[in-house]
């Protein structure tokens, strides 16, 4: 969607709620809005039938042990899912390196 797309639909959302509260009909004001896409990246099934993950994994670990990946692009778009990959997965990698 557009910047102009969202605000029309968050607008009108207000409105309905507004209006099913029989409040009075504003517009508001936007103090500041950031676009986060594009957000959830992907590799094509071909990209991934051609190892693209297993080359990607093969990085943990490298340069000696001394480089180790994590976030998004290693693993999944949630914060929660995050730490736990780092505490159940990339910790327990390192420490077998060192
Ligand atoms: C609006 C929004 C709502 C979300 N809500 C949730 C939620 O409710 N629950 C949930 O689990 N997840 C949520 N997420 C997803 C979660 O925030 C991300 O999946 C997670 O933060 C990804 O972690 P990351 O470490 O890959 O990237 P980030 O957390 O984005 O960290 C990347 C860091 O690198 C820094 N950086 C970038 N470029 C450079 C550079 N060149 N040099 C140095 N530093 C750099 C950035 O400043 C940033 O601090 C939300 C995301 C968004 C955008």
């Amino acid at each position: 969607m557009t910047i102009d797309q969202v605000k029309g639909y968050v607008e009108a959302e207000i409105h309905t709620l507004q209006r099913a509260q029989n409040a009075r009909v504003t517009t508001p004001e936007w103090l500041i809005l950031e676009s986060h896409s594009p957000f959830h990246l992907q590799v094509s099934p071909e990209a991934i039938k051609g190892g693209f993950f297993k080359r990607l994994t093969a990085l943990q670990g490298g340069l000696d042990g001394t480089m180790f990946y994590t976030g998004a692009a290693f693993h999944t778009q949630y914060s929660s899912l995050l730490w736990r990959f780092n505490k159940e997965k990339l910790i327990p990698m390192m420490m077998e390196y060192w």
